[in-house]
């Protein structure tokens, strides 16, 4: 049980990081593009130390997704504007 907690502690410390790099992937350029979460995740982890595995990045990417906030949507059924997968969630920040 210990070692799960110390996992979702460090999960949590990079799930705000992320979650920046995510929305400013999105924002620049990005805007009206919706990217799944396989995509995304790669993605981010262009932009971090490379001591985050793709495990913990994936994972806090899933935070991501379920609670997108404000700024960004969840489409539940999208097709992913970088790997063009269909059916999948995605997430993005809506042209208007
Ligand atoms: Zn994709």
């Amino acid at each position: 049980m210990a070692g799960k907690h110390d996992m979702s502690t460090r999960v949590f410390a990079i799930g705000d990081f992320i979650r920046r790099v995510v929305e400013s992937l999105l924002h620049g350029g990005g805007r009206g593009r919706f990217l799944c979460a396989r995509c995304l995740v790669k993605l981010a982890k262009n932009h971090l130390d490379k001591s985050y595995t793709t495990r913990e990045v994936a994972q806090a990417m899933e935070d991501v997704f379920s609670a997108a906030g404000p700024v960004m949507h969840v489409m539940a059924s999208s097709i992913c504007a970088v790997c063009a997968r269909k059916g999948v969630a995605c997430l993005g920040v809506p042209s208007r």
